[in-house]
């Protein structure tokens, strides 16, 4: 039988469920005030938490890097597109996250996948928070360990798991994102890693949503909790998110880099990202310290907007990050609101299963840097007016 043949009935129905999944075209750069199918936009729905994305810096960084090194990296890492930039890149990345080394990935997604199918095999067992990011369950299911989920933040769920297994002779891994992507809040990162000391497992922790906007000069998650190799041993962060830029890394012990080098099958069989992208994330990282101003200003906002939004009564969750989404339940409501809010010239996508749970469609905030707060201001007017009922 031949599958696309059934793809208009597929595409119909999601169609009928509210989960039909469309683009929008932006023209010009990543930023708050955007012109996106055509119409001005305010946007507060990027990752860009610090406002990287379009830094003078950042722009300049980048034409200096393809003045230098061309555009395409013409290889893998391992045959001779591991550049001098990327070098440099994952040595400034093992500095700021105080870790022996790091391994820089084309994105995030193919991080995840690669460490997980390098670290586990059958046999093995891996522990995730339910609502970790889609890349890590990806990963669980290619490394073929047995794969098992606890409820969000429940230490007490995962405790249980845990000791439903011989894991001090099984190979174990227990995954957390630092900085929840759809719900903001962070995990509870020095139980993990005394849970894993005391279950002999490792903690793998993906900060993608930390990296730059928690911790001293942005170090993260891990480093505001102060953890060190020890109890993180595996550190993933993403590139594309706070620093403006493209990519992934994976910070941890000299072997574990060498290991990954040797066995991370999406590290291995894929073109490295252009050089000139690794030379403006440099610039980047640069920039977490010498404009400490955009982490604090971001911090201000989050209050600002958090503040003004309970007064609104509306229900936030516990979250102290850019993330700041708005439960609605169902999918229609969600889509019905985001419509709302764009007709009011403000872009907040609806999030909708099975990127969240079921019943939990949410209007997905994110606020940035290079958010101003007469722009939140203009935002909180028109959440005052949604149409709830
Ligand atoms: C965005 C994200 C990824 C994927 O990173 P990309 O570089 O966009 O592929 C992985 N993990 C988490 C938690 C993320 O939020």
């Amino acid at each position: 039988m031949n599958p696309l043949e059934q793809i208009p009935a597929l595409l119909a129905r999601r169609q009928v469920q509210g989960l039909y999944r469309q683009r929008r075209v932006l023209d010009g750069a990543q930023q708050p005030e955007q012109i996106i199918d055509g119409k001005p936009a305010l946007a507060f729905c990027a990752n860009d938490y610090l406002g990287l994305a379009q830094h003078p810096k950042v722009r300049a960084a980048f034409v200096e890097g393809i003045q230098r090194y061309g555009v395409g990296s013409g290889a893998a890492h391992l045959v001779n597109g591991h550049s001098q930039a990327h070098h440099a890149l994952e040595q400034a990345l093992a500095r700021l996250l105080q870790r022996p080394a790091a391994l820089l990935f084309s994105s995030g997604y193919l991080a995840n996948l690669g460490v997980l199918q390098a670290l586990m095999t059958q046999g093995g067992l891996i522990l995730q928070d339910r609502l970790n990011h889609a890349s890590l369950l990806d990963g669980a299911r290619l490394s073929r360990a047995r794969w098992l989920r606890y409820r969000h933040r429940d230490l007490a769920h995962l405790q249980r798991r845990l000791s439903q297994h011989d894991t001090a002779h099984t190979p174990t891994l227990i995954i957390s994102d630092g900085v929840f992507s759809m719900d903001g809040d962070i995990a509870p990162l020095p139980q993990l890693a005394q849970i894993a000391q005391q279950h002999q497992a490792a903690l793998v922790v993906d900060d993608a949503h930390g990296i730059g906007v928690l911790g001293p000069d942005g170090a993260g998650t891990v480093a505001q909790y102060g953890l060190r190799e020890d109890e993180v041993p595996v550190l993933i962060g993403t590139l594309g998110k706070a620093l403006g830029t493209a990519g992934a890394f994976v910070a941890g012990s000299e072997a574990l880099i060498a290991y990954l080098m040797q066995t991370a099958r999406s590290y291995i069989y894929t073109t490295a990202s252009p050089p000139a992208l690794a030379h403006a994330t440099l610039t980047s990282l640069q920039l977490l310290q010498e404009e400490p101003w955009r982490r604090t200003h971001l911090h201000e906002l989050i209050q600002y907007f958090r503040g003004k939004a309970q007064a609104l009564g509306l229900t936030l969750l516990d979250s102290h990050t850019p993330i700041q989404p708005i439960i609605l339940g169902e999918s229609e409501k969600a889509l019905q609101c985001s419509a709302y809010l764009l007709e009011n010239g403000l872009l907040v996508p609806a999030i909708r299963p099975p990127t969240v749970p079921a019943g939990s469609a949410r209007l997905r905030i994110t606020l940035s840097a290079a958010h101003e707060q007469a722009h939140v201001d203009h935002l909180l007017a028109a959440l005052a007016r949604l149409p709830l009922e």
